[in-house]
């Protein structure tokens, strides 16, 4: 994770993963085997110009999250920090997406991932029609987009990042 990952992203543009997020993100890798899985919201910034979107920082799990080794329960407390992050930014940081963690090594998604996601993109609210969902796995990240139009949801995988040494 040496450097902003970015990402072309169909019907939106480029999507800039910071550096400092890919780091925060990989620290919590189920790497041991009494790792629990953990996971929050993704936070970023719409642009004006030098792409479309920033992604740049994210919730940690919280104390009234649920983690156990293979299952997460995001509590309602993410949404409460980010509504913060959205007045302290005066409305620049916004909700964007979620991300949690895989005790595998190149992560995918799970049926109840899959309800998660689509319950996300149709429920909560969001600018634009898009979300991001981050899968940190033990050697690699996978990232998907999300689009939610009138009649349906559509997520597509739109990359993959492999942690260095
Ligand atoms: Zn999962």
């Amino acid at each position: 994770m040496q450097s902003d990952w970015s990402i072309d992203v169909p019907n939106l543009g480029e999507v800039i993963f910071r550096q400092e997020l890919l780091k925060s993100l990989a620290k919590f890798r189920q790497l041991d085997a009494c790792d629990k899985e953990s996971g929050g919201v993704l936070i970023g910034k719409y642009l004006n110009s030098g792409g479309a979107m920033q992604i740049d920082d994210f919730t940690p799990p919280q104390p009234t999250d649920k983690q156990s080794r293979c299952g997460f329960y995001r509590s309602a407390t993410h949404n409460r920090i980010v509504t913060q992050a959205w007045r302290e930014s005066e409305g620049h940081a916004t909700y964007v997406g979620l991300w949690h963690t895989h005790p595998e090594s190149n992560p995918n998604y799970s049926l109840l991932d899959r309800r998660d996601w689509e319950k996300a993109l149709k429920e909560s609210r969001y600018e634009g029609q898009h979300l991001f969902f981050i899968i940190v796995g033990q050697q690699s990240l996978r990232c998907w987009v999300g689009v939610n139009s009138k009649k349906e949801t559509k997520i597509s995988l739109i990359g993959e990042r492999h942690f260095g040494k």
